[in-house]
């Protein structure tokens, strides 16, 4: 191949001169461009795949966007990690002045490239520019364990995080629509930003999770109860849930909209979409003596029409 086409040569004896040490990687560059030529312009896997690593910044390892620095050798470098390197290339330390690599920013335009989350279903192909806006909505994408109470950094699919709560989690599992719950805690005062188990039902063929914590509102202990949806935001819109807690001939109820697990409890939490109960009632519900929380929570998801 290389004494077929004279211009491959060309570009291969040159960084030899500047950077011997990058010399196989430009000729993996040579052959991987002129592919697709030979191909009358179409691009295969193989051709993409090698493209990709060209457009992988050699610092942070991220896929480059526009701007795209080279320096004055040739070696690229994102936007993002420019500010950091203070003006020296990362690869061979010479000053990086403020050179922008137009060709592979063309390049880069021309590719499409399948969506990250192929192995997790999506057949969506997409132009390189608009892949990320892409990953960041695709329905395909993992999502993250709903379990509160730890910092678990397991993602998925639903079926698999099913699996995860109960086997890892040891999470309580309910079949049907509607519920009775206890919480109990033995010291209420204990209970600043306390968790409890999770509790997952499982009803119109989806999953929900029962979140119940303690957190301060300002200066006020509260007791805070809500519903996820395992599963995204427009399919949770179509169920509605209701809460109700009492005792003492008093009674609170809330009715809600579940919010997907791609919102972490935190943020419903802080958004206060469910049911607050401040702590004095919730150990007034309590009965007895006002030393020990004993909670009774009970609800109902439904279906919208
Ligand atoms: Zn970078
Ligand atoms: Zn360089
Ligand atoms: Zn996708
Ligand atoms: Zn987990």
């Amino acid at each position: 191949m290389s004494s077929a086409n004279p211009y491959f040569d060309d570009i291969r004896t040159k960084p030899e001169v500047i950077d011997p040490p990058q010399d196989d990687d430009m000729m993996d560059v040579s052959e991987s461009v002129s592919d697709p030529a030979r191909n009358g312009g179409k691009p295969n896997v193989a051709v993409s795949s090698s493209v990709h690593e060209l457009l992988e910044c050699p610092v942070c390892l991220n896929a480059m966007y526009p701007p795209i620095h080279q320096c004055s050798n040739g070696h690229t470098l994102c936007s993002g990690c420019k500010p950091r390197v203070h003006n020296r290339c990362p690869t061979c330390r010479h000053e990086l002045g403020n050179i922008r690599c137009l060709a592979l920013e063309k390049v880069a335009a021309s590719l499409e490239l399948p969506c990250k989350y192929q192995t997790f279903g999506c057949v969506g192909i997409y132009p390189y520019y608009s892949k990320l806006k892409h990953e960041s909505q695709c329905v395909y994408r993992p999502y993250n364990c709903p379990y509160a109470g730890s910092e678990c950094t397991v993602i998925g699919d639903i079926p698999f995080l099913v699996a995860h709560l109960k086997d890892d989690h040891k999470v309580d599992m309910h079949n049907g629509s509607t519920f009775n719950h206890r919480y109990v805690k033995s010291n209420p005062q204990e209970v600043e930003n306390a968790t409890w188990m999770l509790t997952v039902f499982s009803c119109f063929g989806q999953y929900f999770c029962l979140h119940f914590e303690a957190f301060q509102l300002g200066m006020a202990p509260v007791y805070i109860a809500f519903l996820r949806f395992m599963g995204d935001d427009n399919e949770a819109k179509n169920y509605s849930y209701s809460l109700e807690v009492g005792g003492n001939g008093r009674k609170m109820v809330w009715q809600g909209v579940p919010r997907s697990i791609r919102d972490s409890h935190r943020k419903v939490r802080d958004s206060f979409d469910g049911l607050i109960i401040q702590r004095n009632m919730a150990l007034f519900f309590s009965g007895g003596d006002r030393k020990e929380l004993k909670l009774r929570v009970t609800g109902r998801i439904w279906k919208e029409q």
